[in-house]
């Protein structure tokens, strides 16, 4: 029996080929692999020795050649096959084991260049991949350090590799060299800054684990990594206390960790279930806390806080006093994060760079059934410059304030979304409503619920979407509302504006909209 080695991850490739030369299996091997395999006393021969020909151009032609390609391919079952290798005087490689240029640990160096990473695509290792698992009833080809155990109890019990086994890992050898591949497309579609939606969706993800469950304890459910670098993203957290992140709490996070990265100023994302239920915003992360906490007290209750400066031992203390399921922050004190740690369960997540804003080219992707369908990111938020003051009154400045902020809250709200928002607080948020005016008054109603009956008196109101007849501003100005921000674009605009001007509101529309399904 004869094997080829040559990796470039060399794990475990010691113990490994010792076992093999124990059970009588004739070694082959590339330069560096050769050099390691002779460090360690291991007979090996030299694949120049056996091609006829040196290794070149730097390592791009090493195993490229007939003697190789034609010892793993021929099918020991054809007799033809058989022939022509004694006529052509190659002789048989039965197993490849063979792990490729670190293509992904290249393009995630800071300041790769495209020659590098170029330099780092392997083409000798995935043509020994292929022709071995092609030829899989005969060859044994293993790509995963983590096989090496399997294929040595295999060989040691049986003196061969079952064809069960080998069925398995030529799978893994073309799901591999297709992941390879793909990073590689991937790569260079970025590289050439192209970021067209392609005919075929080719991306690479990564598991990072395996969850205990989905959405519901009787659905299976992983994390996985999208390849290529990124900053401020979830997937990139540190945890620093508590279980597991849950598919929901992961789900969820993300949702209010969007949310969060449209605001520079000191913010607090209180969420549940996908969407903020108190968001405030303030000079400092305690003030900005209180005001996200006292938007909604009741909701909160389980719910996830993302949070975009330090988090103090004042507001620690604070938070301690709540059940929360998650915490976000781009750092903690020290005394903050001993509070936080006491309770076994909370999450504590660290994410520097939680403010850096997703890539506006990142796809977002929702799978249907029997597809895929795909958009850009919504990373647009308002056009200054195309703000429209259409009533007769135009908003204070302050009014403004709270509109810009209500503004880039409903964003991240559930369709149809309303957001009712006074001093960088959120004071009222109906989400996920099936008509626009239930999602108004549900804000309304909760806000009184919850913080008293004049609670939305002097509120600023934000919808996701334009109001399809003047209801809202009917209820908003029972409510007390007295400025709207909203898309516009209705057939009835008109009818909002005539009840706004009746009632002295001020509407400004911002000729985009905010859908979140
Ligand atoms: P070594 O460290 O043994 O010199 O090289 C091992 C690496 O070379 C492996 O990752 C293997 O996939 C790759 N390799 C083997 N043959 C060839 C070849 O002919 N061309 C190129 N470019 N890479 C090869």
């Amino acid at each position: 029996m004869r094997a080829l080695i040559s990796v470039s991850d060399k794990t475990g490739i010691v113990e490994f080929a010792k076992e093999l030369t124990k059970l009588g299996v004739e070694i082959i091997s590339t330069g560096g692999t050769y050099g390691k395999l002779k460090e360690e006393g291991i007979a090996a021969i030299e694949i120049s020795e056996l091609t006829g020909f040196p290794e070149c151009l730097d390592g791009r032609v090493k195993t490229l050649h007939p003697m190789v390609h034609a010892g793993l391919l021929a099918m020991r079952s054809k007799p033809e096959h058989m022939k022509q290798l004694a006529d052509l005087n190659i002789e048989t490689i039965d197993m490849v084991v063979v792990n490729l240029y670190p293509f992904k640990a290249t393009i995630l160096k800071d300041g790769v260049t495209r020659a590098e990473a170029v330099e780092n695509i392997d083409i000798g290792g995935p043509t020994m991949l292929r022709s071995a698992a092609k030829n899989y009833q005969d060859v044994t080809v293993v790509v995963d350090p983590a096989d090496y155990e399997t294929v040595l109890s295999e060989l040691k019990e049986n003196k061969e590799v079952s064809l069960d086994t080998k069925f398995y890992l030529m799978q893994k050898v073309f799901m591999h060299t297709s992941n390879y591949d793909t990073m590689i497309a991937d790569y260079l579609k970025k590289e050439r800054e192209d970021y067209s939606l392609p005919e075929t969706l080719t991306m690479t993800f990564e598991k990072v684990q395996d969850m205990r469950y989905g959405e519901n304890p009787h659905q299976q459910a992983a994390f996985y990594r999208e390849i290529g670098k990124k900053t401020g993203s979830l997937v990139d957290a540190k945890q620093l206390n508590g279980k597991e992140l849950s598919f929901n709490n992961i789900n969820d996070t993300n949702g209010a960790l969007e949310l969060l990265k449209e605001f520079t100023e000191p913010t607090v994302v209180a969420c549940k279930h996908g969407n903020p239920c108190g968001v405030g915003s303030a000079e400092n992360i305690f003030d900005a806390w209180t005001k996200a906490f006292q938007a909604d007290k009741v909701s909160i209750f389980g719910g996830i806080v993302v949070v975009n400066r330090e988090v103090t031992k004042e507001a620690a203390e604070e938070m301690d006093k709540i059940f929360l399921e998650v915490i976000v922050a781009p750092s903690y004190e020290k005394e903050a994060l001993e509070i936080l740690c006491t309770k076994k369960n909370l999450r504590v997540l660290e994410l520097p760079g939680i403010e850096v804003p997703q890539n506006e080219h990142a796809y977002d992707l929702k799978k249907v059934n029997g597809g895929l369908i795909v958009q850009t990111i919504d990373s647009k938020l308002l056009k200054e410059e195309e703000l429209k003051i259409v009533t007769d009154r135009a908003p204070s400045e302050k009014e403004m304030e709270d509109m810009r902020f209500a503004w880039r809250v409903v964003k991240y709200v559930k369709s149809n979304g309303i957001a009712i928002a006074k001093d960088k607080q959120t004071v009222g948020i109906g989400p996920g409503q099936v008509n626009r005016i239930w999602a108004a008054k549900q804000c309304f109603d909760h806000a009184a619920e919850l913080i008293g009956k004049d609670a939305t008196r002097g509120c600023v109101l934000a919808s996701d979407a334009f109001f399809p007849f003047d209801d809202c501003v009917e209820a908003a100005h029972e409510a007390g509302i007295t400025a709207i921000i909203q898309p516009g674009g209705s057939i009835r605009d008109e009818d909002s504006i005539k009840k706004c001007n009746e009632y002295g509101i001020a509407m400004v529309f911002t000729g985009m909209r905010h859908f979140r399904h």
